[in-house]
């Protein structure tokens, strides 16, 4: 493993109430499917988000009205909004007016200088970022033509341009994310900007495809990057429900200890021994403990042969048997508890233990 500890390290940017950077933290944040415009379908999209654990939630800007919508929008959620701008500065202008909390925009594509200043005045005076989004799918035309195609170089060369250009301004207040579909291009990309700037990083493997390869691409590409240390705040981009994507991101930190508040399901791969319908057992647990913000490890097994013992970690979990399961914690068994009632004893011990969390 590389000893890249770029995460603590960076600047920290206020984005709303929520920091992003200078601290062992990522964000969780996703993206809304619905037109921007439509305010009722964009805000209940957000509250299934919030709902779900997003902490920052972005929307696209293409078209005037859907700018003018984002002080409505502002005023019915509760986590902060992310303005998504192509390269129009007025819908910048009126996004930072409507109360975004940060912009997506590359000061490089603006244009003209009088317009770049403009924005960055208006993001100054809000005291609201600008997240420079650095895609090797759409690479300025002279960083392509020096390098052949998209390489890391390219990239952070692409980066390194847009932040010459904000920090020219006296702007400081940066987020970069460094996006490429293709996994090695994206750890080297981001690797070899956690080399170079110390701005916070965003996540994102881009177009990583449906709902399970996705999954699986975005946890071995923005895996890699975060156990070494890098990224502040991440999206996990899927051809699904956005809401999926928020349980993959809160998935994906907890495997790497990075989730503070978020309970674990422990749950046997089941074999020939197994006395119980285990998969929807787990299912059913994994539901349950969805909503829960306690840091609770919860084990279901299939039997009570090794049971207890192979969950040795777990503060609860239910070992199945024919007729009668073993409800333990660390390890030790607590009590015997009937077939039929055994899903809800362990439903009641994790509401115990997520009560005693909450009291801390
Ligand atoms: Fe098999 Fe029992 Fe282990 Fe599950 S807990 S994998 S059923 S031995």
């Amino acid at each position: 493993m590389s000893n890249i500890i770029h995460r603590s390290k960076t600047r920290k940017v206020q984005v709303g109430d929520v920091s992003i950077g200078g601290a062992d933290e990522i964000i969780i944040q996703s993206m809304t499917t619905t037109k921007t415009h439509d305010v009722e379908a964009t805000v209940a999209e957000i509250k299934r988000l919030e709902e779900a654990g997003c902490q920052i939630v972005r929307v696209a800007c293409p078209k005037e009205e859907d700018a003018l919508a984002i002080s409505e929008i502002k005023k019915q959620i509760n986590i902060p909004l992310v303005v998504d701008i192509h390269f129009d500065y007025k819908l910048a202008l009126l996004a930072v007016e409507g109360g975004a909390d940060k912009i997506r925009i590359n000061p490089g594509n603006i244009g003209r200088r009088e317009k770049v200043e403009a924005v960055v005045e208006a993001c100054k005076n809000k005291g609201i970022p600008i997240r420079i989004g650095v895609n090797a799918g759409s690479l300025e035309k002279h960083i392509i033509k020096k390098y052949g195609y998209p390489t890391a170089d390219g990239m952070v060369e692409s980066a390194l341009h847009h932040i010459k250009i904000l920090e020219d301004l006296d702007f400081h207040d940066i987020i970069v994310s460094m996006k490429a579909s293709d996994v090695n291009l994206a750890i080297e990309a981001y690797t070899k900007a956690a080399q170079a700037f110390d701005y916070p990083l965003h996540l994102g493997i881009t177009e990583s495809g449906t709902l399970f390869a996705g999954t699986v691409k975005s946890a071995a590409g923005l895996g890699a990057i975060i156990s070494q240390g890098m990224g502040n705040t991440m999206r996990i981009s899927l051809s699904a429900d956005p809401v999926e994507e928020i349980k993959v991101a809160k998935e994906l930190l907890k495997s790497y200890g990075l989730a503070s508040n978020a309970p674990t399901l422990i749950a046997c791969p089941t074999c020939g021994r197994i006395e119980i319908d285990l998969i929807s057992i787990a299912n059913e647990v994994e539901e349950y403990i969805s909503t829960i913000k306690a840091p609770i490890k919860v084990a279901v097994l299939g039997c009570a042969v090794n049971g207890p013992g192979e969950a040795r970690e777990a503060d609860i979990g239910i070992a199945g048997a024919r007729g009668e399961g073993l409800l333990f914690m660390h390890g030790k068994t607590v009590r015997k508890v009937p077939e039929e009632t055994m899903v809800d004893e362990l439903k009641k011990e994790i509401d115990i233990l997520a009560e005693k969390h909450y009291e801390k």
